[in-house]
């Protein structure tokens, strides 16, 4: 069969190639792929900055953000010859510690947890692979090529929960929600707020391409410029973009007793303001700095069903290019407009 791989810090050495079938010990359920989302971690890896081979291998299948197909279910699975599923993507650490011995691998704390298509086991953009029934997510099969959202969809729904969670440390009644940054994981993030009746924000530098288009259509109000200059102190900001100056601005412009939520991953960059001056705002306003990454399979059932309850119509849009497993160069480079861009192995 043919794969997407890489050498992990090698930049320049991703390819599409002939590649073994699955091994059976990935998994008793045999899938075909039919779609692999693209983001910017798979950027980081394919440019020599991040991941890891399995043990043992120079290579690893690049891919977190699956759909695919059943093709034999195995002895041990409830899923059905043709049903569509998703690979939840981190397996807890072999020790394991406390949190990965409850189940939550989202929140371990040794970080000897394994991840496909980043850490040391295979990802799914390849044209067969193979996922154990007790992480294999069934899709509704009514959204169709829409699941390959679901993995974006669980780190929202993990981020959100720790949002509404950790507000129950008050008493805590949340009206206006600001999202920084429209990729993927914004998107999703005010999608939820909005279905949670909240009054929602999103804040972008994109003046123009879909992204307006989409914060309008879900009944959001759409900013560009600084967060600074909006007439009104959110009671929760989601934040995706991970830049620092951007973090500065939510910490000093959210509301007292508000809860700020940081998702993005940033790379260093100048911040003029004096982190003590970002964290006397925090304190004087009660305010919450929580960090999420990840999912558990409580998100990923959640998520399924979150994505499953949204408009169809929406989501599609959100996929803005969809390209051949042959041109994953391309699919890998940012255009304008782009909002998902996928790598699409098969037709649903
Ligand atoms: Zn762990």
């Amino acid at each position: 069969m043919k794969a997407i791989t890489v050498e992990p810090m090698k930049p320049e050495s991703a390819r599409y190639e002939d590649f073994p079938e699955p091994d059976e010990s990935e998994g008793s359920i045999l899938v075909e792929a039919v779609a692999c989302g693209v983001c910017g971690t798979d950027v980081d890896i394919v440019s020599g900055n991040y991941g890891w081979a399995p043990p043992g291998k120079s290579r690893l299948v690049l891919g977190h953000e699956s759909l695919g197909r059943v093709i034999d279910p195995g002895p041990r699975s409830s899923l059905k010859k043709g049903d569509l599923v998703v690979g939840i993507v981190r397996r807890p650490d072999p020790v394991p510690c406390p949190n990965c011995a409850v189940g939550e691998w989202d929140m371990c704390t040794n970080g000897q947890y394994t991840e496909r298509g980043i850490k040391e086991i295979h990802g799914f953009m390849s044209e067969r692979w193979r996922i154990e029934p007790e992480y294999a997510i069934k899709v509704d099969s009514s959204l169709g090529i829409l699941g390959v959202l679901l993995e974006p969809m669980t780190v929202i729904t993990k981020a959100l929960e720790q949002v509404f969670r950790a507000g129950q440390r008050a008493f805590w009644e949340p009206k206006t929600a600001l999202v920084t940054g429209a990729g993927p994981i914004g998107l999703l993030a005010a999608l939820r707020l909005r279905a949670n009746n909240l009054d929602v924000h999103v804040l972008d530098r994109n003046k123009t391409g879909p992204k307006p288009d989409l914060v309008h259509a879900m009944g959001a109000t759409y900013h560009t410029g600084r967060a600074l200059d909006l007439d009104f102190d959110p009671d929760i900001i989601i934040e995706c973009t991970g830049v620092g100056s951007v973090i500065g601005d939510s910490i000093q412009k959210v509301g007292s007793g508000g809860i700020i939520c940081l998702t993005g991953v940033g790379s260093g960059g100048v911040e003029s303001r004096a982190v003590g001056d970002i964290a006397k705002a925090a304190v004087l306003k009660n305010n919450l700095i929580v960090g999420s990454v990840n999912a558990n399979k409580r998100h990923w059932y959640r998520a399924g069903q979150n994505l499953a309850a949204s408009d169809r119509a929406w989501l599609s849009r959100m996929i803005t290019r969809r390209e051949k497993p042959e041109n994953f160069q391309q699919a890998l480079v940012r255009q304008p407009g782009d909002v998902k861009v996928i790598i699409q192995f098969s037709e649903v």
